[in-house]
């Protein structure tokens, strides 16, 4: 439904409007104790990437913001985690009905915040969803085990919380990667905070009105909005068990070195570099709707969108339908904007380097003009960068854009040891139509999450979310069954209730 009343510059190009329900800049605040805290100010703007309109301003915390929300989670946690697991989940069933019932709004604003479609935003928020879905079912799931291990004497494990847990969140995906995390460990029993990237506060402070609706306990859940400072504190408080991260690499592995030198858990999740392999017998329409889509969804920015493309032997013919299928990409429609100034200088920066380098680039959209109502954003149209060396900066570099990179090899194995040098581990895809290549592949890759004929290989819950080498700093995935143990700890329970026992080293 169109609102009127909006402001132009709070609803963004057309396509966008229509679903964007933000009648006024939002003030972004911490969610402390179950209520916003209105105490600071809101001081750091949040500039839309569809227009450059101001749509609000995030509070930055510091390490004294990040201990009143400790505070309020640790006094929450011996009542929640004494709470009956199916407790817990109805809290966490009557927030997801919520989020469907909104989720047009909801997505209205990622989008606007993001630069994502409104409809990028809405799959986002699904895939969010799912991940709840799976917590949902922890219920049913996680049962735990009792056995009689001797005569008379049983022995139990229970999968019991940390306490006080914490994520730390990028601007690319404002509900998704949020939601990666806080359902599963607040269905196991932990209270959780959240510090949301600061240039994308706006999603998260509606999800934490509806976390405060859905009736969580005050402190089970906590926003701590703010910039590495924040993000620091969190990772140095004490009273933080555990420190779940999804950013770029350089963060990751900080993060990752500081919270482990404390002691405590980490799991962070970096940036990625992901290839897809092309071999001549790929159905064309197919693979060409496959690597546009990858590489052009999100404009690029998400740590699955394919960046190199391997072209094994001669696929000129699927290049040649690549290319056409980029060039029919609508900026504002089907592709949205790139987050700040910096990144779209990033972006050109990169496809200029290329050129310079003796790539060539055969699809420049970096002067790409702004949509209708998208003056003020930040542009780019899609860029295809054909006869790299894979040494070259696009071919090694993370661009976070919307450039696909073309190295040329003779043979899958060539294609292979490529893959097995890319530091960075997310995904890696093969279009082909021979099962024994797509086999070869999935066997030999060293990435995390393997497609064939499949653009953005994500997988579905309860499958988990997790790549390798530098894409993930910590052992286990971020979501799925993989997950449980990273947010819970095992306790097992060994009882005797009879006088004797066989076992006599049983005492
Ligand atoms: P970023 O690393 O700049 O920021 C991520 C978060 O970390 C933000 O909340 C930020 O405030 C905080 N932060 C930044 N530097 C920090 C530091 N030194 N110590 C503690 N906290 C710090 O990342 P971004 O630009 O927001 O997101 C894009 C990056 O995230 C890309 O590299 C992308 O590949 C990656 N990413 C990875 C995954 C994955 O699953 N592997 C998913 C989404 C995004």
């Amino acid at each position: 439904m169109t609102n009127l009343t909006v402001p132009t510059g709070l609803r963004g190009p057309a396509g966008l409007t229509e679903k964007s329900a933000l009648a006024e800049p939002r003030q972004c605040h911490n969610f402390i104790g179950g209520t916003f805290d209105m105490g600071k100010k809101a001081a750091r703007p949040v500039v839309s990437p569809w227009n450059g309109a101001v749509i609000g301003h995030v509070v930055l915390s510091d390490a004294g913001d990040v201990a009143r929300a400790v505070q309020k989670a640790s006094a929450a946690f011996p009542d929640w985690r004494q709470t009956p697991v199916k407790e817990r989940a109805q809290h966490l069933f009557k927030f997801r009905n919520l989020v469907l019932q909104q989720i047009d709004r909801l997505a209205g604003v990622t989008a606007l915040e993001s630069g994502k479609t409104a409809a990028e935003a809405a799959a986002g928020i699904m895939k969010g969803l799912e991940v709840t879905e799976f917590a949902l079912s922890l219920q049913n799931l996680d049962d735990g085990g009792l056995m009689e291990v001797s005569r008379g004497v049983t022995c139990e494990v229970r999968r019991e919380p940390l306490g006080v847990v914490a994520g730390i969140a990028p601007f690319n995906f404002p509900a998704m990667v949020p939601m990666w995390m806080y359902p599963i460990a607040l269905a196991l029993g932990n209270c959780f905070i959240l510090k949301p990237s600061e240039k994308v506060p706006l999603t998260s402070s509606l999800f934490a009105e509806l976390i405060g609706t859905a009736g969580f306990p005050p402190g089970v859940f906590s926003l701590v909005n703010g910039e590495r400072e924040a993000a620091q504190a969190l990772v140095d408080h004490p009273d933080v068990k555990a420190i779940g991260f999804v950013g770029s690499t350089p963060a990751a592995r900080a993060v990752y070195a500081r919270a482990t030198s404390l002691g405590k858990r980490a799991l962070c999740l970096g940036g990625a570099k992901n290839y897809l392999l092309v071999t001549p017998d790929a159905d064309p329409d197919l693979t060409a709707r496959g690597v546009v889509d990858s590489f052009t969804g999100c404009a690029g920015q998400r740590c699955m969108a394919a960046s190199l493309m391997i072209a094994v032997g001669d696929v000129d013919h699927i290049i040649k339908k690549i290319v056409d299928v980029a060039r029919s990409v609508r900026l504002g429609e089907t592709m949205g904007a790139i987050i700040d100034k910096a990144a779209l200088e990033r972006i050109r920066t990169a496809v200029r380097r290329a050129s310079q380098d003796g790539a060539r680039v055969i699809l420049d959209g970096t002067e790409a003009q702004a949509p209708e109502g998208g003056t003020g954003g930040n542009w780019v149209a899609p860029s295809i960068i054909d006869h790299a060396s894979p040494t070259m900066a696009c071919s090694c570099d993370e661009i976070f854009g919307p450039v696909l990179t073309i190295v040329r090899v003779k043979t899958v194995a060539e294609a292979m040891k490529l893959e097995q040098a890319n530091p960075f581990g997310n995904a890696t895809s093969v279009f082909t139509s021979s099962g024994a290549v797509a086999r070869y592949v999935a066997t030999h890759a060293t990435n995390g999450m393997i497609g064939v004929n499949i653009g953005v290989p994500v997988p579905r819950e309860p499958f988990s979310f997790g790549g390798t080498k530098e894409s993930k700093f910590g052992h286990g995935d971020i979501t799925g069954r993989s997950s449980l143990d990273f947010w819970s700890q095992l306790k097992k329970v060994t009882m005797k209730w009879q006088s004797q026992s066989d076992s006599s080293w049983m005492s």
